[in-house]
């Protein structure tokens, strides 16, 4: 008799709310297949990436990195919906029981930012370390937290975005755009922040110094917060607005002169150092859905 094996394959999908990523892979930083495509109605997103994903099995897990609010509370009833997004038809969709149904294998499911995080850990800049942050500032803010090398979870799963942080009016008269808070971080620092305060979108705004000073303010106000409540020991910031030019040094600065030395540590209190606390992701785009898949691979016990 010959005996065949063959290494475990698994699906990912980093579900944005923009944009969804999917990708088939054996676990690591390599991927043999990925597929990019703009997020639509719940219908046609997760049609879409089951048509790429079946057609690239035997599958034996699935991992998924989803945008959120997403119910991770295990043993929740409705464990894997997406629960109040603001994004419009989203709102209590079935995600994991959409995609479970449809591909038939195991599901691993957590926040997009947590499964980023983790990639970061695993493979990437935050590489040996017991605990770290991935930030993204993008469309939207969100923050993922690996403790001990596992994502954070709790009441339900950290959510950066929606700290509320001062706003000196005076300086800054925008009410702020989270339909639910108003001037949260997201609110005051996100993309569509930028764009409905400035009236242009971020990639537009390059070279404006009194922009990116405000938001580097706003940043650092926010992981001020982190840093005071995880005391993570390196914090990667990803997104199309956290990729602009300058704008993780210049928060750095600001971060180190907002703990005005009281945490003293020589990741936060030497000169420059705030800058190398804050770090671009090693895996760049390619982190949340690379941390998918190291979901559905680490669910699947396979070494
Ligand atoms: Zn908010």
């Amino acid at each position: 008799m010959r005996y065949t094996s063959r290494f475990m394959r698994f699906g990912g999908i980093e579900a944005g709310g923009t944009k969804w990523v999917c990708a088939v892979g054996e676990g690591g930083t390599a991927t043999l297949a990925s597929e990019t495509f703009a997020t639509s109605t719940p219908d046609e997103t997760v049609a879409r990436a089951v048509e790429f994903l079946a057609g690239r099995g035997p599958l034996d897990a699935l991992g998924v990195g989803s945008f959120g609010p997403v119910d991770l509370r295990a043993g929740s009833p409705t464990w894997g919906r997406i629960t109040t997004t603001p994004k419009p038809g989203w709102g209590g969709t079935d995600l994991a029981g959409m995609l479970h149904a449809a591909l038939g294998v195991p599901l691993t499911l957590d926040t997009d930012v947590n499964a980023a995080a983790l990639a970061e850990w695993r493979f990437g800049a935050a590489r040996g370390l017991a605990t770290c942050c991935y930030v993204t500032v993008g469309t939207g803010i969100g923050g993922g937290a690996i403790v001990d090398g596992r994502p954070l979870h709790g009441l339900l799963h950290p959510e950066f975005g929606h700290m509320r942080i001062p706003r000196d009016a005076a300086r800054d008269p925008f009410d702020g755009c989270c339909p639910y808070h108003g001037d949260c971080l997201e609110g005051l620092a996100s993309g569509e922040a930028l764009r409905r305060r400035w009236g242009r979108p971020a990639e537009e705004l390059a070279g404006e110094d009194a922009v990116w000073e405000l938001e580097s303010e706003y940043l650092a106000l926010g992981l001020v917060n982190v840093v005071c409540t995880l005391s993570p020991q390196r914090i990667v910031i990803g997104g199309g607005v956290g990729g602009q030019a300058g704008l993780r040094q210049r928060t750095g600065r600001r971060l180190r002169a907002l703990l005005a030395g009281y945490l003293d540590v020589a990741e936060l209190t030497e000169p420059g150092a705030g800058e190398a606390y804050l770090v671009a992701p090693a895996l760049g785009a390619r982190a949340g859905v690379l941390g998918a898949i190291e979901l559905a691979r680490a669910a699947a016990g396979a070494a």
